[in-house]
């Protein structure tokens, strides 16, 4: 017996709304472990912070900030920060939600969590971002710490903000506490391989998705959304392996070119001011990014992005889940039905969290590994989560998405009985 959330009525394409649906669609495959189903559907903590700064003008502006802490069976919280104008606390409910399932595909030990201030970072100077986020980090100091709950970057937060952060949890509890973010700059107790970690582990994924559909790198042509730290490196990694990346998208529009767009010149230039300035291909209305001719789209930008009409139109074979959410659920059954592989959010992107977890690790120990034994490691526990989804969704012939549901929700609900509920 149990009633819906009071504080959230999850409209079917919303973020949360997507992931009930998500949940609804592994209980089948869950056997006795169904009977703890519903934790998944709520989430353990959900903090709302009001963050007041001083601007440089001397007025004084508020802002709104979470931090959701949707499992944590398997270990401490784990999962990134966003700054964004339209975040919401239903939209990092969810997101909290899929770095459950996501650190458990993966076998991390952890559970999952999720942060984001309701702010536009690029309307504050770099003064206003530091007070935003140290006063956010004292707010929600009451809830991470390096055992408890551990924050990294997600959407428009980076490593500067990582070190701002670490410094405010220190500063509070007067030592220096590394291992309470990851994503840090590296002299501050960061990891080789962790800024290029999620395009990297997209990449990973969407090599061994291709060679088990027969689809040949060289060649291939890739349409990008979204060209921040996940698509631009993935982009990159794919075009060394003799990709073309024919169309990119980001906030500032789409641009094409069905030779190929050359890297070298456009990613100077999209980290700059974004891509349409670029001479090296045609601007389109960002709408035809969807029907572009391509053999793989990566949407690598924010939720929702794959609607049921897009994925109607896609030319694409393979879709390489680098952004969290991007398929609403309705899209995801036209994929299927049309053959269209989608490789899944939370195993495709886990390449940021894993490297996060070797950085916590290593600032535990003070012992710090070289570039090539990150990648190595990252390589080899995304491939061997990637084979025993792909075995999980062959034997019960069911998408990658509810086999990488299988496989995690398996462990979080068997990690949950076997703690039993308190009291
Ligand atoms: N924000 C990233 C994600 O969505 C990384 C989280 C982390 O490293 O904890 O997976």
């Amino acid at each position: 017996m149990s009633a819906d959330l009071s504080y959230v009525q999850p409209t079917p394409n919303s973020p949360w709304g997507t992931y009930l649906s998500q949940v609804d669609r592994v209980v089948p495959y869950l056997g006795e472990l169904s009977r703890w189903a519903e934790t998944l559907k709520r989430p353990k903590r959900a903090l709302i912070v009001d963050v007041p700064i001083e601007m440089d003008d001397g007025s004084i502006a508020h802002f709104e900030g979470y931090r959701v802490q949707h499992n944590m069976s398997r270990g401490p919280g784990k999962g990134g920060v966003r700054f964004h104008p339209d975040v919401t606390l239903e939209e990092v409910m969810a997101l909290s939600a899929w770095m459950t399932v996501k650190t458990a595909a993966v076998n991390l030990p952890y559970g999952g969590a999720k942060g984001g201030i309701r702010v536009d970072p690029k309307k504050l100077t770099h003064k206003e971002l530091e007070r935003v986020t140290r006063r956010y980090t004292s707010e929600i100091g009451i809830i991470i710490g390096p055992q408890q709950d551990i924050p990294a970057p997600d959407v428009n937060t980076n490593a500067q903000v990582m070190a701002w952060m670490m410094d405010t949890y220190s500063m509070n509890v007067g030592g220096t506490a590394t291992g309470v973010v990851t994503g840090k700059p590296l002299h501050l107790g960061g990891s080789l391989g962790r800024v290029k970690a999620t395009g990297r582990g997209v990449f990973v994924t969407g090599r061994e998705a291709a060679r088990r559909l027969g689809l040949d790198l060289r060649g291939a042509r890739i349409a990008v959304q979204g060209f921040g730290n996940v698509g631009s490196v993935a982009a990159e990694l794919f075009a060394e392996a003799g990709a073309k990346i024919v169309a990119v998208q980001d906030h500032t529009g789409t641009i094409v070119n069905a030779n190929g767009l050359d890297l070298k010149t456009l990613l100077p230039l999209a980290r700059a001011e974004g891509v349409v300035g670029f001479k090296g291909g045609d601007v389109i209305a960002n709408e035809s990014f969807w029907d572009v001719a391509c053999d793989i789209l990566i949407p690598a930008a924010l939720e929702g992005q794959v609607t049921a009409e897009r994925a109607q139109k896609t030319q694409a074979r393979l879709v390489l889940e680098g952004a969290n959410g991007p398929t609403v659920p309705a899209a995801d059954d036209i994929l299927a039905e049309r053959g269209v592989l989608v490789v899944p959010d939370v195993i495709c992107n886990a390449g940021g969290v894993t490297v996060s977890y070797f950085e916590w690790v290593q600032d535990f120990s003070s012992f710090f590994w070289d570039e090539d034994e990150i990648n190595q490691r990252l390589d080899r526990i995304m491939m061997n989560a990637l084979n025993q989804i792909w075995d999980t969704a062959d034997r019960h012939r069911i998408t990658l998405r509810t086999a990488t549901f299988a496989v995690a929700c398996e462990r979080i609900l068997m990690a949950r009985q076997e703690r039993g509920l308190y009291p």
